[in-house]
């Protein structure tokens, strides 16, 4: 678990940010999941996000999106700017 003292604003889930591999900031939860299908590895200084292929997932620590498992992702879906909440 990582622990970042950060809350998804509507759900109130411990969330951090992790870059996927295009760059783009997504939300994961700081809880890994079983069926999740995200690597998350700390590089340089940054929270990186993999997405694993089952066979590849085996014995990894998985996590998963926010965005699958926030019960109010329409809302996160709906808003369109990038701007950083706090
Ligand atoms: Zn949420």
């Amino acid at each position: 678990m990582i622990a970042t003292g950060k809350f998804c604003s509507s759900c109130d889930t411990e969330v951090f940010w992790a870059l996927t591999e295009h760059l783009r900031p997504m939300l994961v939860d700081a809880e890994p999941s079983d069926d999740g299908n995200l690597q998350v590895v700390e590089h340089q200084g940054l929270v990186r996000s993999r997405v694993l292929r089952p066979e590849q997932a085996v014995g990894l620590t998985r996590y998963q999106s926010h965005f699958r498992s926030c019960p109010k992702a329409n809302q996160h879906r709906r808003r369109k700017t990038t701007s950083k909440s706090t």
